[in-house]
């Protein structure tokens, strides 16, 4: 299985990060070493000063496919979580200021908690998903689907154009605003429409 990410797909936090909003989505991959189990601890990495938490709406892709027309999308993802993003984002920065890749700061073993996957025909509204994410009981970020930019329906069909999506795979849909840096002993619980779908310890 793979991981797919898109950035920048919610303005205010394109705008607290100072960068410009994509007229097409921007997409990197995560590996499969990157997936935090359920009930691991997430460990600092050593070569960042500044880990950054970024709670994402993460679907679970369910059939294989490729060049997706946009209209046929929803019939390749039924299930739906929460997800956390780590980013080294003092790495981040560096790479980003030389114009290099961005895997140093993302794709490191642990970076990609997942929660438990609920069915999307489970919700109320599948066209307005909230979420949020607690840090040691205090929410640090809120979203929800309908503020981003571009759509799981976009997302999948411009992903498609490059990479064959398989059944199993993972995109992560971007982040809200209000990001920032975790530490030792911090307690982070991902919510989606008020259930408790991801917790994960940092040490
Ligand atoms: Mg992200």
């Amino acid at each position: 299985m793979k991981i797919i990410c898109i950035g920048r797909n919610y303005v205010e936090h394109i705008k607290e990060l100072s960068n410009e909003v994509p007229s097409a989505p921007v997409f990197f991959m995560k590996p499969d070493t990157a997936l935090l189990q359920k009930t691991q601890p997430f460990f600092l990495p050593g070569f960042s000063k500044d880990i950054h938490h970024e709670i994402e709406l993460v679907l679970r892709i369910n059939r294989v496919g490729k060049n997706i027309p946009e209209e046929f999308a929803y019939r390749y993802f039924d299930e739906i979580t929460v997800g956390i993003d780590f980013t080294a984002r003092d790495v981040q920065q560096y790479q980003k200021e030389k114009g290099l890749p961005w895997e140093p700061a993302k794709a490191f073993d642990g970076s990609a908690p997942v929660g438990e996957f609920i069915k999307l025909s489970e919700l109320k509204n599948p066209d307005s998903i909230n979420f949020h994410l607690e840090i040691n009981g205090k929410t640090v970020q809120e979203g929800s689907s309908d503020l981003m930019i571009h759509s799981f329906a976009k997302i999948i069909s411009y992903v498609s154009k490059f990479v064959t999506i398989k059944k199993g795979d993972l995109i992560f849909t971007g982040t809200p605003k209000g990001v920032g840096a975790v530490k030792t002993d911090d307690e982070l619980i991902g919510f989606l429409e008020g259930n408790q779908l991801l917790r994960v310890r940092v040490k």
